[in-house]
């Protein structure tokens, strides 16, 4: 064997591998070969090695891709979500939710009710990460930002166009729902975009008010039911009525370790841990 015969087809391998844009393949070929050579592969098995690099090398740019593209909230995760401040919702119930499957085929919604700090933005956030890490594409939006893209939209007369876009993604997560404002309901593209999704991809919606508080999102209150309807047609609903966490951590900090001695009461301090 000589080593100019050997680098030419090195040399070749590599122009190749570029024009076919297999950059995975070009970045461990020389190591898997020097292996292959060393214990004596059958070929087969060489290709077979550099093959699955590639196709697991795919994934993780597409996940990579679509993590991008999710734009979700940072550090929102269910590894950090404290299911103990939320009782009322079943952790098995989420984390089923959580690996998709199911629902989304389906089409189906996930609506999140409960007061300001309740947690609601970041489950749905966690719950769109857990998606995308199993392949998922989702798209997390506040709800006013949403719309105010489709308001423009369809003042440029590419309403369809802009909904025929979301289609790409299986999971829509509209936050603050409620938060759309008067002028924002009168054009109506929240209706379209809800009754565009229906029975075909998934949609999670989290809310400050009850259905009941509606009247102010949609222009009139029969396209507020009809909303309302096909939203909860095929929808789990998770109800997080809790105290804010943002405002019990305050206080957990207030009563626990953070205050000073000298403003801590005789009680407080017979009851401290240390
Ligand atoms: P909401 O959207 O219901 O108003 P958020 O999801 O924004 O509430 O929660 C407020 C803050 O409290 C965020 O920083 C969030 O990460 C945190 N938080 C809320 N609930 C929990 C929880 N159960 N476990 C961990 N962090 C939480
Ligand atoms: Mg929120």
């Amino acid at each position: 064997m000589t080593t100019t015969a050997n680098s030419i087809d090195t040399a070749r391998v590599e122009l190749l591998l570029a024009e076919l844009r297999l950059p995975g393949v070009k970045a461990i070929w020389p190591k898997l070969a020097a292996q292959s050579d060393k214990e004596g592969w059958p070929a087969a098995r060489f290709l077979a090695a550099l093959a699955e690099h590639e196709a697991a090398d795919r994934t993780r740019r597409r996940i990579e891709r679509h993590m991008t593209e999710a734009r979700l909230p940072a550090g929102k995760t269910l590894a950090t979500f404290d299911f103990d401040s939320v009782p009322m919702v079943s952790k098995a119930q989420v984390m089923a939710l959580a690996s998709g499957d199911a629902w989304l085929k389906n089409g189906a919604n996930l609506l999140l009710f409960g007061p300001p700090g309740g947690g609601k933005s970041h489950l749905s956030a966690a719950i769109g990460l857990a998606l995308v890490e199993s392949g998922w594409r989702v798209l997390f939006q506040r709800t006013t930002d949403l719309v105010q893209r489709l308001q423009v939209a369809r003042r440029e007369l590419a309403l369809e166009a802009a909904l025929a876009k979301l289609d790409r993604y299986d999971l829509l997560i509209l936050d603050d729902i409620a938060y759309v404002s008067k002028d924002q309901a009168e054009t109506s593209v929240l209706f379209e975009l809800i009754a565009a999704r229906y029975e075909r991809r998934s949609m999670l919606i989290t809310a400050n008010q009850p259905f009941g508080e509606w009247g102010r999102i949609f222009p009139d209150q029969a396209m507020t039911l009809a909303a309302i309807d096909r939203l909860v047609h095929h929808a789990t609903i998770l109800e997080m009525n809790v105290e804010s966490y943002r405002r019990k951590a305050a206080l957990d900090r207030k009563r626990g370790r953070g205050r000073p001695p000298a403003h801590t009461t005789p009680k407080e301090l017979e009851k401290a841990p240390d």
